[in-house]
């Protein structure tokens, strides 16, 4: 045999074996339309293959080539009428082109990521950008600079995650305010968004890391009035048109310092069991910066004042989405995340 009838062979097999295969419809006529092409005994492709050794030695190559290529084309053929045959379709084709496509499976963004990336959205848009800082972290950038003194009980409130003498696991992102500060001269205006570690046991409202956003303005001229405008002006953001209150409240790093209040989500003031039927969630911790706080990084307390929030993402997500429990958040249940994913 010449090379070129064998490869008219094999096209002449292609042609005719698609056409058989596509005339199969049950699985048993399948199977006999694949004994009588490939089958190990007695198939025709086999039968133009007992010639491969007739061949030139320099053409066997090409030949055992031209060879695979049919057969996969075969196998291919034979396995979507197989499916096809299975699936009860009458079909004239050896593709069926009407088969419903594999289900693709869509990922999503978490709700604390939805949330930390829409408050950068809203926070952006009044000028403020993105500063991020190490999650490991001195006592003074953490505590110290921050003036909380060093038997404030506010530390032991913390309960730190100590790596070391010196060294532990940020409480809050507000050591990026610091950094900030030291690195640049005001104006400022940043966010800073991270993970923060305390040694909270896990119940229904706390975790042992969180993610916080925490926010920084420094400027002249600037108080409280400014502060309480850019946060109503978010919560009517995010929220949706909200009543919002300010409580004063305590921390070593602002004075004077406030809570942010926004009317509960879930029975919009009258009282239930998730506000404590108070008719109010709080969102925000802020104050006006302390001015040894400036003072610790150098900025001038006199020329500057400037003023800074902070907020837990998980828990606007858990006031968003109506959740009772933040351990939904972090059990990774795939059937829970995919009905609030982004
Ligand atoms: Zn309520």
């Amino acid at each position: 045999m010449t090379i070129d009838e064998f490869l008219g062979a094999l096209d002449a097999l292609d042609a005719s074996a698609l056409a058989l295969i596509a005339s199969a419809s049950t699985p048993a006529e399948l199977e006999l339309a694949r004994n009588r092409v490939i089958g190990r005994k007695s198939g025709e492709l086999g039968a133009i293959m007992k010639a491969l050794p007739s061949l030139a030695p320099e053409e066997r190559r090409g030949a055992g080539a031209a060879v695979n290529r049919v057969k996969s084309v075969i196998e291919a053929a034979l396995a979507l009428r197989a499916s096809a045959v299975a699936a009860g379709g009458v079909i004239d084709s050896a593709r069926d082109l009407t088969m419903p496509a594999r289900r693709q499976w869509k990922g999503g963004r978490h709700p604390v990521t939805v949330v930390i990336e829409e408050v950068e959205e809203i926070f952006r848009e009044l000028g403020f950008t993105t500063a991020l800082g190490p999650e490991a972290e001195t006592e003074w950038y953490n505590f110290s600079a921050l003036n909380f003194p060093s038997d404030h009980p506010a530390m032991e409130m913390h309960d730190t995650l100590y790596l070391g003498d010196d060294t532990l696991l940020r409480t809050h992102t507000s050591p990026v305010q610091i950094r900030t500060m030291q690195r640049y001269p005001p104006p400022i205006r940043i966010l800073a968004p991270g993970n923060v570690y305390r040694r909270d046991f896990f119940d229904a409202s706390h975790a042992p890391m969180f993610a916080q956003i925490e926010g920084l303005a420094v400027d002249e001229g600037i108080g409280f009035v400014d502060l309480k405008a850019t946060l109503t002006h978010f919560a009517n953001r995010f929220f949706g048109a909200t009543k919002t209150r300010f409580r004063p409240s305590y921390f070593p790093f602002t004075e004077p310092s406030a809570e942010m209040d926004v009317e509960c989500r879930i029975c919009h003031g009258s009282g239930c069991s998730s506000c404590k039927n108070t008719g109010w969630m709080e969102i925000f911790g802020s104050g006006m910066v302390h001015p040894r706080v400036l003072e610790a990084v150098g900025v001038d307390a006199e020329r500057y004042t400037g003023w800074a929030f902070g907020m837990g993402p998980a828990r606007a997500a858990m006031l968003r989405y109506g959740l009772p429990d933040i351990r939904l958040l972090y059990d990774s249940d795939m059937r829970f995340l995919e009905q609030i994913a982004g």
